[in-house]
Formats: structure tokens, sequence, C-alpha cells
């Protein structure tokens, strides 16, 4: 089932997809639920409930601010950091009522709903306490939202695109068979979608948060929010670069210290609650950027394409290994673990960056392969429920491991032992036998044995 451009780079403030953006996005659908149904200047106040990962890991996600945001109808577009709250808020912009996000939203930290383990209810309140509408929404990753019962918007993308396809296989003999580049064909599905010039403003866009935030994470130094009070670690990493430059200091793995620092710096801007884009998640958002820096920098002089073209032709790649990994198996870590997070990205990543280096269709396919093979089995741990041990860290492994997988493709001639299928739907079934507690309730694994949170 394609899942649009549009749908996985989403931009938004961080340091969550699904426990940040996905929850502000279901507070926004419920105050429009509340204004359709005429309800909204009836309601004295609002009330949200927790579930599974959401319930568990939340508080450190920001989950309770997020909700907040969505409830006053603010643009995660356009808004840059987080903001201050107070105990009271704007409903839906026009109706004033009490809101704190610490009373307001309760975590059922032992119930995790059949629908899915990021689950969310809320309840509208008259002003004699009785509920006047309530509703269940479930965060499906990447910032994704449905209300129960109601179809992802997956399925009217696929509704009207000239291409859907549901597998890697699909995807390849509908390139094969109408002489198509990946790119070129999810250009040509975008363009029943949207206009050209939205599309190509669209990229522009994407390509432009990113790059913005690589340049804020270099240039700002910190503390973290949190209780593990990491230091932001780019600024430093960037001196000590430009240092060695100034020194002409030689050293032949320069460029994975340059990756290195451009995933830092997103990952970093991410944790601190800034503007990035899911990629396909925002704990997994300084992946892609990190490898499409690494290619504007280095990789297009070896490219038949300019810059520019490589950078529409790597996010138009990217986006169909997206689409697959969402079709047929999950982008969430509290389904399939850091796998479905850091490892599409990566898968991602490698996939788009072999395409702008000029690989054939089968080559990239194999670099996707590549990179969520040895990214199989990833569990997600984090630390005191922050997005920062050891997701910061993961970004720069997966860019590296990204510009890796890539490679080796490009060095082959794109035959392959073992599909994008095939790996797509181990990983799959390989999250879903990952015990709960290492699919993001920071129950285990690194978030138990690494700190006393
Ligand atoms: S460990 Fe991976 S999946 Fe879990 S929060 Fe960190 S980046 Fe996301």
């Amino acid at each position: 089932m394609y899942s649009g451009f549009f749908e996985v780079f989403s931009i938004g403030i961080g340091p969550s997809s699904s426990h940040t953006m996905g929850p502000m996005r279901a507070a926004a659908r419920f105050v429009q639920l509340l204004r359709e149904e005429g309800l909204l200047t009836r309601v004295a106040s609002v009330r949200a409930v927790l579930y599974g990962s959401l319930a568990l890991t939340g508080e450190g996600h920001g989950t309770p601010g997020a909700i907040a945001y969505g409830l006053m109808e603010l643009d995660a577009e356009k808004m840059e950091r987080p903001y201050t709250l107070t105990d009271t808020l704007l409903l839906g912009g026009t109706k004033e009522i009490p809101f704190s996000p610490a009373k307001h939203v309760t975590a059922e930290k032992d119930i995790t709903l059949p629908e899915h383990p990021n689950a969310l209810r809320f309840f509208a309140e008259a002003e004699d306490g009785s509920i006047l509408r309530e509703a269940l929404f479930l965060s499906i990753g990447g910032g994704a939202v449905r209300m129960q019962g109601e179809e992802s918007a997956a399925v009217a993308s696929a509704d009207n695109v000239p291409y859907d396809f549901n597998s890697c296989r699909e995807l390849m003999a509908l390139c094969e068979n109408a002489k198509l580049s990946i790119a070129q064909l999810i250009r040509r599905n975008e363009a029943t979608l949207h206009s050209t010039p939205e599309l190509a403003a669209r990229t522009k866009l994407i390509a432009r948060v990113m790059r913005s935030a690589i340049d804020r994470g270099i240039s700002t130094p910190g503390i973290l929010p949190g209780e593990l009070h990491m230091p932001r670690r780019a600024p430093q990493i960037y001196a000590r670069l430009e240092e060695r430059f100034r020194h002409n200091e030689t050293d032949a793995l320069t460029i994975i210290d340059w990756i290195n620092l451009w995933a830092f710096a997103v990952a970093e801007e991410n944790a601190a609650g800034g503007r990035v884009v899911t990629a396909p998640t925002m704990g997994s958002a300084g992946v892609l950027p990190a490898v499409l820096r690494y290619f504007e920098r280095y990789g297009c002089k070896d490219s038949p394409y300019s810059a520019e073209m490589g950078t529409e032709i790597m996010l138009l790649t990217a986006s169909a290994i997206c689409s697959l990994y969402r079709a047929n198996a999950s982008i969430s870590g509290a389904e399939v673990g850091c796998q479905g997070e850091i490892g599409v990205a990566c898968s991602m990543a490698a996939a788009g960056l072999t395409a702008a280096m000029g690989g054939s269709n089968a080559q990239v396919e194999n670099a996707a392969e590549i990179a969520m093979e040895h990214n199989l089995g990833l569990t997600c741990d984090p630390v005191c429920g922050l997005v920062q041990v050891p997701c910061i860290e993961r970004n720069a492994i997966g860019a590296v491991k990204a510009v890796n997988a890539a490679r080796l493709a490009m060095r082959g001639n794109g035959s392959h032992y073992v599909s994008l299928d095939s790996v797509i739907a181990t990983m799959y079934e390989t999250g879903r036998h990952l015990h709960p507690s290492y699919r993001e309730t920071s129950l285990a694994g690194l978030a138990k044995n690494a700190f006393t949170c």
C-alpha cells in the first residue's frame, strides 16, 4: 500500500514522532471532532489517558505537552521550539479551559490496549462533569494517527496513484515495465496527489528543514532536557574538526567524523524538542540528513546528478522504501523496536544515497536490504524514557552504516541473495518476537542496566 511523500516526511518538534507529534495530531483531531459535532463551546475541560508505551515513556518523550499544543491547534510545522505552558489553554484557539499537562494527562502504565501499543483516549467534559465526547486514537508511527475504526491515510493515497505497490517485488516490476527509476515512479505517483510546484516546494522544504536542523545542532551548546543532564556534543565535535582542519591534520577517516557530527546535530536538536523531519521518525531523524549532507559535500562529485537533483532523487527514493516498511512491517519502536526507527532510517538513507549516486533500481534495493539486514534485532530501550541514550549515538551509527551499505551496493551489479521483501518480513517477525519490554517501554535493556532514573 502506497504511502505518499507528504505522509512519509512530516515536519514537527521533537523528540518523538509517535509520542510527541502523533499525540499532538490526535489532540488536534479531537478538537476538530468537537467542532464538527457542535460541542466545542460546551466543553469545560479535556483530559487524556495514555496507554502502553505512551504511558510508560510519554513523560520523557514530551507527550503531555504535545497534547496541550494539539488542543490549542498549534501548527507543528511552524514551531521551532516547545512553548511554555501555563495552567490554562485556548481550546481550538478560542475557548479558555483549565489544562495542566501533569493533571489532565494521566498514564495507565499497566494497560496496553489490543489495538496498538501507542494508544490515547480523550474525554471532553461539560461544566457538570458529564462526558460530552470521548475518542480513542492510535499513534501508529512516524507521527501518523488513526482514530479507532478508521482506515489509514495510506489507503486514500493508494487509491489515487497510478503505481500502487505492496512489495518491493511489485515496485521493481512496475519500474521495469514503465522503464522508470524508483524516484521517477514516485514523482508520477505524487503528480496525481499534488501539483508539480507543490511537490517541488515540499521537497525543497524538507531538505531545508533537515539542513537547518544540522546547522542549529552544530551551533547550539548546552544541556539536553531531562534527568540525564546530557551535554550536547555536536558543537564540541565540530570545534575539534575545525581545529584539525586549521592545523592541516590528516586522518583518512575524517569523513566518518563529519557524518557522525551531522547525525548528532539533528538528533540533539530533536532531543531538545527542536524542529526536525520524520525520516521515518523523529527518534531517527538524524540519519537521512547526515547522509544527505554527505552526498552534498562528498558524494555528488562522483554522481551523474547535480546536488539539487541528487537531493530530490534521494528523498523520493527514500520515501518509496519507507512506504514498503509502513505497508509490510512498522516504523514504530513500540511495535518492532529500534529496527523500525534507526533500522528503517538506515535502509531509506542507503537506498536514497545509492539512487542519488546513479545506482540502478536493483542496486537501490540491494542497499536498502543490506542496511536493514544489519539492524535486525535492534531493541528500543531509551534510558529514562528520553530520546537520548542510546538514540543520539545510534543516529550516527545508522548514518555511517547507510553510507557503507550504499557503497557495498554500488560496488556490485545489483544482484543479491536476500530480497528487500524478505528482510522486511524478517524485521517485522523479529520485532513481534521481541519481548514487549524491549519495545519502547524503558523497562529493560540499557534503560534497566545503564542508569537509575
Ligand atoms: S532506541 Fe531507537 S526506537 Fe527507541 S526511542 Fe531511541 S531511536 Fe527511537
